[in-house]
């Protein structure tokens, strides 16, 4: 196995595009190589930031074989260089998933975006455009120091089914808009 993949808190993660041509090893042939080598892994639908020099301003979609951390010893027969991340790997590291809550009638249900796993490691531009930064005050969401500044989906009425993250900060955690869509489904 000679695909570069990311190591995450949530373990190994190899992104491919939907559409990356037969010159590169799409993520079907890497879950085939892994199933040889009796790796226990997985497959997901996973979205990266769009080129900045393409024309299409979409995020790329692609797929991205994921083995779980507690499963990269598996690896280690054919990749022994995986023992310094295995070592290095925190709890404190952010996991696959980028975690939002959005408001509803019924109460906040929290959700996970499916983006490829490297988002922390996106620079600021990439974030901003997939919408990663407060649609009001441009706080980086990726920043989960702050308690008090955890995204939220707060799309606009017009727009209600666009997403559009908000900061806690500036959505008061998301309650105003929770008690506005209860308030909503409450009436007659
Ligand atoms: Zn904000």
């Amino acid at each position: 196995m000679t695909a570069s993949g990311v190591f995450s808190g949530g373990g190994l993660a190899l992104w491919r595009a939907a559409d990356c041509g037969e010159w590169k090893a799409t993520a079907a042939d890497i879950a085939s190589d892994l199933d040889v080598l009796q790796v226990p892994h997985q497959v997901v639908r996973a979205f990266r930031y769009p080129l900045s020099k393409s024309w299409d301003k979409r995020p790329r979609r692609g797929e991205e074989v994921r083995i779980a951390r507690k499963d990269l010893p598996h690896l280690l027969p054919w990749m022994p260089s995986i023992q310094q991340w295995i070592d290095h790997i925190t709890d404190e590291w952010p996991g696959f998933a980028f975690t939002i809550f959005e408001p509803r009638a019924e109460g906040m249900a929290v959700l996970q975006l499916p983006f490829a796993a490297d988002w922390p490691r996106w620079t600021p531009r990439q974030a901003a455009s997939m919408a990663l930064m407060c649609a009001e005050c441009g706080h980086d969401l990726r920043d989960r120091q702050n308690g008090d500044r955890l995204p939220y989906n707060i799309p606009l009425p017009k727009q209600p089914t666009k997403r559009r993250l908000v900061c806690g900060r500036c959505c008061n955690d998301g309650l105003d808009e929770l008690e506005r869509l209860a308030a909503l489904a409450g009436a007659p």
